[in-house]
This record gives structure tokens, C-alpha cells and sequence, in this order.
């Protein structure tokens, strides 16, 4: 290679096959393509899963049954038979020296051909004694092959490759060393960044991280990386809504008329200081003049309604319409008759009536609005008669006319699409896009927020209104706790109260489901609540029964609702005081929680019982951790804790460019650093003109799906 070439950049580096490594034929392509790589940038992103400090490994003369270790070993022997029934029993011997394992595998007679005499292996299980043989059975095997230096890279799917984890390491090495020859790797990250984090550049980072000498060095490389792709994504959302903001003109609200005021005034309550935080966040977007994108989180009885209507109401003191839009037909009818109860009789201005005022007009808009009212209430909302149109989805379809549409707020809704956007656009007065604010009550933590959702701007309602007893939760496990939990439904049913009792989720089939809510309403009517009004609830009813059996458990005149997650979001019946949950485990915790807050919303002490006996670790943590906490944020951190990201990212974030090596549990300071640092330097440098190899790789590494994914703010 001729000297003085210009440093690669990362898209340089995805510009070359791995075949042209020469010592890459075709046969190991082929099984580099079976783990997806087959870009060098692809192989040099296939960071280690771990390390191997040769000077920490367990002994196998220190091991105990039970315990979960990671022995390092040679291949003394191995040996398959056939077991009766076609089985296979493989057994391979590995010795460190200390002493002897036996490795047992069933039915993977190809064992013993990959685990050959002289192979040195990394194996990870649990320590047993089978007759007074230390053994593991179906351990985890990284094959090393032989590797010198003391900290070895593991790399992750080595064996779906059918590549040791050291022939990987070693094609990682040529690629390093190819590229190094070829005028090294390029740092676009300006030099003030790397000095403020005191990072090492990425090409350091790279060797640091595919083979370091010292576990130190290695983590200084992975700080690096792991910046450089929250960095890459912070800068593209924080770039995305800049551009929004300065290409796009909204509507400057009114924000000191005296209908939001009056408003207040005339609630029983206080506002919380949640409450007033938020009113204030959204008020000082909704007078700006560029379109507001807000994310409201708060959990369950948080009192989201009441911002949203206050939002509306800003809209309306100064002469704009507002929309609520629901999930469903029925939260729609929910909305509608809560809205209207907090509202009851206020008036806004209105310079051409004889009193100077008149009242304020809420309406439903939903399927089940008859056509000719459904006429008419279309006819008064292009007039200008209706200020707050309370629907679904339907809302902004094109059908729908508005004379001057100011605000729209969705309800649990986080995605809205482009296509929404794009409607909401015709919607606005000739120039404007009316604001928009998103409301959810599945509170994510705030640096999954910050990442899944950093293209717009996030308030949160973290505090609870007062007087309200956190709901007791319990999980009864065997006969007897849940011979328990029906004496309580029958105890609570004989004070007038009411319950809800949920079956199983069955994610592979929904007839099962349906069914097995049918034989728990039957089970139960029959046994446990003999004797108790039961209705049944399932997502095979019509719409129509649905709501019949919703309003007579709405008036009292079913005790029990037995039901699948049909109910889950929104339904809202004060006077239900319990909730029961079958086989809990098989929900998220997200979900159950959800399902819980839908008791305790009355002046009534409100419980929740688990059942269920889950077989796994994650499982129990789950449940357990539902007993032990109401608050969803807190909820949110262990379930992401639990599941790790891939839930939350996967979300909105497929396709090539997940975040490899950062993690938002581990890494929480380094996504808000990562932040902070872009909006920096978007604001001085909105798109990135100072910047074009930078520019150029987020574009290139967020590529176009990824784009416009976060267009879908
Ligand atoms: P969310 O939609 O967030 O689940 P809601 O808006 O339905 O919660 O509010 C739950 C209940 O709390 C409602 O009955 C509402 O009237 C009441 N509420 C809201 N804000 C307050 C407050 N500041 N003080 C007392 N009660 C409140
Ligand atoms: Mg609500």
C-alpha cells in the first residue's frame, strides 16, 4: 500500500469484503456469514462477549456442587454411545491440571468430533458430582484453540460459526493490521470530546477492545465505543428535532387567558406539584411558536387527564380546538364522560353572544355516534362550534374538518407515525402544525426514554395525588394462599365492592385463551364464587356485548368480571377494590402493573393478588418485585434490569445499527453524557456543517431505515 493514505472511516471499512484477508477463503466466509459478518466494519464490531483472564479461572479441585463456574481446560478424552431410544450420551474429559471434568452432553453426538484430544476450551456450568465424578452437564463451550497471552477475547456465537473464538480473534487482528497498513482508522470525534471524556481514539479503542493486554485497557476502549454509538444517536435525534423546530411553524398558544384559571379554580383538588411542573413545561412549549412534540409519562392514577385538559384548554382560551384521542371506542366514551365531569358547566368567551360568554362544548365523536348526530357534530367542528372533539384514531382522518385545530392529545399511543404527522399538517391553519402531546402510563426509565424517544421532549408526572393508599399486593402461591384470595373476593363482594380476575396470557393462541377464560368464569362460578354475579369478558365478544358487559359491571350488576388483558388499559370503575391475576408469571411487569392500577381508584383500600408459581429465576424476580413496589418508574428500571434493552430498542430500533456494546442499564451516565454532548453541538452546529465526517457516518451508520424510524417521533 502506497504511504499516505487517508485514514479509513467507518463506512471505508464496510466497503471491504472480508475476503479480501488473505487468509479468508471461502469456506471460512461461509462461516463468517453464518454469524452476518462479512463487511470488515461487521467483523470489527463482533466485540468480544467476554474475557478470559487466564490468572482467574476456577480450579476444578476447588469447585462444590452447585456451583457456577468457568474452568479453562484441555480435551483429554471423549466418547459417545447410544443410549436406549436413540439417544446419544457424549462425555468429553477436561483437565486444568487441578484435577479432572467430565462435560455431558445428550443427543449432540457431534460433541465429540468438535471437542478433540489436545483442544484447549473455556466451558461455563454448573458443578456437579454424578457417583463422585465432578461433571457438568450441556455447559456453555468457547473453543480457544491454543492462545497465548494472559487476557483472551470470547467472542459470542463463535460456535455457530463453527470458528474458534481465537480464529476470530485472529482475523480481527489482520483486519486491525491491514487497516493500520492502509493509514489507520479515522477519529471523526472532535478532538474537545475526546479531551473532555479523556478517551483514547478510536483506533486504540478498537485494538483495546479485541485484544488487550490489561482488563483496564479494555475498559477504556469499551467507554470509548460504547460513547461512540450513544453519541451517533443522540446527535441524529437531537439534529431531528432541531431541524423539526426550525423548518416547521406551530401555533403560539394563548397561555394567560383566564379559561385554564377558572378551570383551576373550580377543581375539589390541588393540583399536584407534579402537576404544575408539567402544566408549566407544556404551557411554555404550547406559547412558542414552533410546534410542540411532548411525551407525557406517568403511571396510573397520576392525573394525566388533568393535564391534558388544561392543555386543551389553553388551546381553546385562545380561540383554537382541541383533540383527545384514545386507543379504543370505549376509553374514548371514558374520556369523554371524565372530561366533561371535570369541565361541568365552564364557559369561554364569546364576544358575539348577548352574555359575552357561552358554554363550552365537549363531544364524542366515535363509531357509535348515530349518523346523524355524527352529522352534525362534523358540521359544528369545521364551524368552529366544537372547542374539545373526543374520539379515536379517526380523529384527524381526512373526513374530519376543523376550523382551527390547535393542540392534539393522544392517549397511550407512543408511536406517531409520519403518516399522522403528515395528516395532523393538513389539519393546522394554512402555515401551522397544531402541537402535539402524547400521554403514557408505561413509564420507561429515563435513559431508555432518552434514546427510544430523545427526538422529543419528555415530561413526567412522578408524583401521585395525595390521600391515596398504595395498593397491597401479594402473591399467593399453593392451595392454601389462593383458597385465601377468594375469601377476600367474597368479603369484598359482600361490602358492595367489586373485583377483577384475569387469566392467562396465552401469547402462541388466542382460541386458547379464550377458552381458558371460559373455564375459569365456569370453575369459578361453580366453586369459589358460587353465588356471586360473575360476567365474562374475552377478546372474542362483540364489540357490542363488550360494552353491554362493561356498563353492567360499570352500574354494579356484576360482582366479578372475569376477563383476559382485554381490560387491561384505561378501564376505569372506582369501586372495583380487587384484582386477581392468574398464572401472573406469564405476564410482563409493565403489564401487570397496569392491570393492577386498574383498582385502588376509589376512595377504597385497593389489593392485588398474584398467583402463580413460576419455574424460572426471572420469573419470581418479577412477582417479587411487583410485591414490593407501586411505583412504575421503579418498576420500569428492574424490568429493564430483568429483560435487558432489546425490549425497549426493539420497539423502534431494528435493523442494522442496535446499540452493540452499550448498554442503557450499565451505561445510564454515558447515554445522558452522550446527550448533553450532542445537544451541544447541534445547537452550535445544527447540521453538523463543521463536521462532515461525522455528519457523514451517523447517516451512514443510522442509515436510511434507521432515519426514518426516528422520523416516527
Ligand atoms: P391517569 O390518567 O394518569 O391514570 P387520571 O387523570 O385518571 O389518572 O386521575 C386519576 C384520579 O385522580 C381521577 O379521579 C382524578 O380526578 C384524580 N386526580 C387528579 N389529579 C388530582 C389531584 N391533584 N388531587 C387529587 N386527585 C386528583
Ligand atoms: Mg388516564
Amino acid at each position: 500500500m502506497p504511504a499516505g493514505d487517508p485514514p479509513l472511516t467507518l463506512k471505508d471499512l464496510a466497503g471491504f469484503k472480508v475476503t479480501q484477508l488473505s487468509d479468508v477463503g471461502p469456506r471460512t466466509a461461509d462461516q463468517l456469514l453464518a454469524v452476518e459478518i462479512s463487511t470488515i466494519l461487521e467483523l470489527l464490531q463482533h466485540y468480544p462477549r467476554r474475557y478470559l483472564d487466564r490468572t482467574r479461572q476456577a480450579r476444578i479441585d476447588e469447585l462444590a456442587p452447585g456451583d457456577e463456574a468457568t474452568v479453562l481446560g484441555t480435551v483429554r478424552s471423549s466418547y459417545s454411545r447410544k443410549l436406549r431410544g436413540r439417544r446419544t450420551l457424549t462425555q468429553i474429559v477436561v483437565g486444568d491440571g487441578t484435577g479432572k471434568l467430565t462435560l455431558v452432553f445428550f443427543n449432540q453426538p457431534w460433541r465429540a468430533k468438535q471437542l478433540s484430544e489436545g483442544m484447549e476450551v473455556l466451558v461455563h456450568g454448573k458443578f456437579e458430582r454424578y457417583r463422585g465424578t465432578p461433571q457438568m452437564t450441556s455447559p456453555v463451550v468457547d473453543l480457544l484453540g491454543t492462545q497465548t497471552g494472559r487476557i483472551i477475547p470470547v467472542y459470542p456465537q463463535s460456535e455457530k460459526a463453527g470458528l474458534t473464538t481465537r480464529r476470530l480473534a485472529e482475523l480481527v487482528d489482520s483486519a486491525l493490521e491491514r487497516s493500520g497498513a492502509r493509514g489507520g482508522i479515522s477519529d471523526p470525534v472532535p478532538a474537545a470530546v475526546l479531551d473532555r471524556f479523556d478517551f483514547v481514539d478510536r483506533e486504540a479503542a478498537l485494538h483495546g477492545i479485541h485484544h488487550p493486554t490489561t482488563m483496564e485497557e479494555m475498559l477504556q476502549a469499551r467507554r470509548r465505543l460504547v460513547f461512540d454509538e450513544l453519541f451517533r444517536v443522540q446527535l441524529e435525534l437531537v439534529r431531528r428535532k432541531l431541524s423539526i423546530e426550525l423548518r416547521t411553524s406551530g401555533v403560539s398558544h394563548n397561555v394567560s387567558g383566564g379559561l385554564v384559571g377558572r378551570f383551576h379554580a373550580r377543581l375539589p383538588f390541588a393540583l399536584t406539584g407534579a402537576q404544575q411542573r408539567v402544566n408549566d413545561e407544556i404551557a411554555r412549549d404550547l406559547a412558542a411558536g414552533c410546534p410542540m412534540h411532548r411525551l407525557l409519562q406517568g403511571d396510573v392514577g397520576s392525573g394525566k387527564t388533568l393535564v391534558a385538559v388544561t392543555a386543551l384548554l389553553t388551546a381553546v382560551q385562545g380561540g383554537y380546538q382541541g383533540a383527545l384521542m384514545a386507543p379504543t371506542e370505549v376509553l374514548a366514551e371514558q374520556h369523554c364522560l371524565a372530561v366533561n365531569e371535570m369541565l361541568g358547566d365552564l364557559a369561554v368567551p364569546d364576544p358575539t353572544s348577548l352574555m359575552g360568554e357561552r358554554p363550552l362544548r365537549v363531544e364524542l365523536l366515535t363509531g357509535s355516534v348515530g349518523a346523524s348526530e355524527r352529522r352534525k357534530v362534523l358540521a359544528e367542528l369545521a364551524g368552529g362550534r366544537v372547542d374539545i372533539v373526543i374520539g379515536t384514531h379517526a380523529l384527524i382522518q381526512t373526513s374530519v374538518q376543523y376550523r382551527s385545530l390547535g393542540l392534539v392529545v393522544i392517549d397511550e399511543q407512543h408511536r406517531f407515525g409520519v403518516e399522522q404527522r403528515a395528516a395532523l399538517r393538513d389539519k393546522g391553519e394554512s402555515t401551522s402544525v397544531p402541537d402535539v402531546l402524547v400521554m403514557t402510563a408505561t413509564p420507561i426509565p429515563r435513559t431508555a426514554a432518552m434514546t427510544v424517544y430523545g427526538d422529543l421532549d419528555v415530561s413526567v408526572l412522578d408524583e401521585m395525588p395525595p390521600g391515596r393508599s398504595p395498593i397491597i399486593t401479594s402473591w399467593a402461591e399453593g392451595p392454601t394462599a389462593e383458597s385465601a384470595v377468594w375469601d377476600t373476593v367474597r368479603a369484598e363482594v359482600a361490602r358492595s365492592r367489586q373485583a377483577y380476575v384475569v387469566c392467562p396470557l396465552i401469547e402462541e393462541s388466542a382460541s386458547i385463551e379464550v377458552r381458558s377464560a371460559q373455564d375459569a368464569f365456569l370453575e369459578l362460578q361453580e366453586g369459589e364464587l358460587s353465588g356471586v354475579r360473575v360476567g365474562l369478558l374475552h377478546g372474542r365478544v362483540s364489540p357490542a356485548e363488550k360494552e353491554a358487559t362493561m356498563a353492567r359491571f360499570r352500574s354494579g350488576s356484576i360482582d366479578v368480571l372475569v376477563a383476559t388483558t382485554v381490560i387491561e388499559v384505561g378501564v376505569d370503575v372506582p369501586n372495583a377494590t380487587v384484582m386477581v391475576i392468574f398464572d401472573a408469571d406469564r405476564f410482563g411487569i409493565a403489564q401487570l402493573h397496569q392491570l393492577r392500577g386498574r383498582v385502588g381508584r376509589g376512595e377504597h383500600q385497593g389489593r392485588c393478588f398474584l398467583l402463580g408459581d413460576p419455574s424460572t429465576k426471572v420469573g419470581r424476580a418479577r412477582l417479587e418485585a411487583l410485591v414490593e413496589s407501586t411505583d412504575g418508574f421503579e418498576l420500569a428500571e428492574v424490568d429493564l434490569e430483568l429483560r435487558g434493552e432489546g425490549t425497549i430498542m426493539g420497539e423502534r430500533q431494528k435493523g442494522r445499527n442496535d446499540l452493540r456494546l452499550a448498554s442503557l442499564r450499565r451505561d445510564r451516565e454515558w447515554v445522558e453524557l452522550a446527550r448533553e454532548s450532542a445537544i451541544e453541538f447541534v445547537t452550535r452546529d445544527p447540521e453538523l456543517t463543521d463536521h462532515p465526517e461525522l455528519r457523514e457516518e451517523v447517516e451512514f451508520m443510522l442509515g436510511d431505515d434507521e432515519a426514518e424510524f426516528l422520523m416516527k417521533g
